[in-house]
């Protein structure tokens, strides 16, 4: 869901992209995205393009031809990160856990201290393909033990949890607007350290892409220089100003703690219908719901039911986890009471029609009990 004021902003008259009512907005943007990335990196700006082009970004910028990444991998999002490393000449590293689980810090420590050079750690925090939740404190740490950059995938965190790039020592971090951050799609928020600028400023060749270069993209997000590199997205700008504003006002801490109660109730209304969390208890994301079907039930038919008799879009597996999970989003604008109660009697009735489930009631209990605890 996107808020109004969002897509109002959408429809505001185009300003010329160096017009000085334009460089306003992309102040507002750097300021409000500093918040958001709780950081006070300079170089945090919204590169052109989906998350996937910050995870290019990312890459493109940070590896040379020959350096070697250790990526970790427990879904589709670590998997595409590793085949960005080697579609940029890169080595990836892979350090992989069974989808669903995280990655344990001991592995990436392992392959720190076993493989030659390593230039940097990729890391992804919400694996969106399997709902698990990554701990992101201890892996930093080793990265800085071992001088290497730490690159964090918070396309799908950003906005939900939280994500402390200076606390925790991040150097890279890019996200998406469509995810948390409630934006239509189309920006990628992405924050450079200075030790990541300064890798940048050492290259011994120029980023393999013109587009993504970091280099020449800070000329015109800096401050007093605001030279042309490529037309900047104006109308997404706009959105994504109003979007931030709109996380802004309600508070980050706010906002996290909204997200909590609504994924506790929707996965205490999934267990009444056979329903299981796929991550391990602690490592589930308040944003992203993922939950094993049982394998009786035809879960891509129910999810055309849903779309079709009640308008509510859930999403499937992705690659090995195809027909055997549900991935159930409740991201920023649309985690709500609400949102969780319609979707829970939805599925109930559809349970029940089907002859899974004989006692009507027994979601909105469950989901109830836990709404009941909660002091607002
Ligand atoms: C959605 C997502 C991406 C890719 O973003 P696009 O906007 O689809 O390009 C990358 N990483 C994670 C974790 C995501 O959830």
């Amino acid at each position: 869901m996107v808020h109004p004021r969002v897509l109002r902003a959408l429809s505001t008259p185009l300003l010329g992209h160096l017009d000085p009512a334009f460089l306003d907005v992309m102040n507002d943007i750097q300021t409000l995205l500093r918040v958001v990335f709780q950081t006070t990196n300079r170089f945090t700006i919204a590169v052109s393009g989906t998350g996937s082009a910050g995870m290019e970004a990312s890459i493109l910028n940070i590896v040379e031809p020959g350096d070697a990444v250790i990526v970790g991998i427990n879904g589709v999002f670590g998997t595409r990160w590793a085949t960005v490393v080697e579609r940029c000449g890169g080595k990836a590293i892979r350090v992989e856990a069974p989808w669903g689980q995280i990655i344990d810090p001991a592995a990436i420590e392992q392959a720190l201290n076993r493989s030659g050079p390593v230039k940097a750690v990729a890391i992804v925090q919400a694996e969106t393909s399997t709902g698990a939740w990554q701990p992101l404190e201890s892996i930093a740490y080793l990265c800085r033990k071992h001088d290497v950059l730490f690159l964090v995938d918070a396309v799908t965190s950003l906005g939900g949890v939280p994500v402390e790039i200076d606390r925790w020592g991040i150097d890279v971090c890019y996200s998406g607007t469509q995810k948390c951050l409630s934006c239509p799609p189309g920006l990628s928020p992405f924050t450079l350290s200075d030790r990541a600028l300064a890798s940048i400023k050492a290259r011994r060749i120029p980023c393999q892409s013109w587009y993504f270069d970091m280099a020449l993209i800070a000329d015109y997000w800096a401050e007093g220089a605001r030279a042309y590199h490529h037309t900047a997205p104006i109308s997404m700008l706009y959105a994504l100003r109003e979007a931030l504003r709109l996380v802004d006002e309600e508070g980050l801490l706010a906002r996290f703690a909204r997200h909590q109660p609504n994924s506790e109730a929707l996965l205490a209304g999934l267990a009444p219908l056979g329903l299981v969390p796929l991550p391990p208890v602690g490592h589930r994301l308040p944003m992203l719901t993922c939950v094993t079907v049982p394998p009786h039930i035809p879960e891509a038919e129910i999810r055309m039911n849903l779309l079709s008799a009640y308008g509510i879009e859930i999403g499937g597996g992705l690659g090995p986890l195809k027909g055997k999970i549900w991935r159930i989003g409740l991201m920023g604008e649309s985690s709500t009471e609400t949102h969780v109660l319609t979707l829970l009697n939805a599925l109930e009735e559809l349970w029940i029609r089907r002859g899974y489930l004989s006692t009507p009631g027994v979601t909105l209990e469950a989901a109830t009990q836990v709404y009941s605890r909660v002091v607002f």
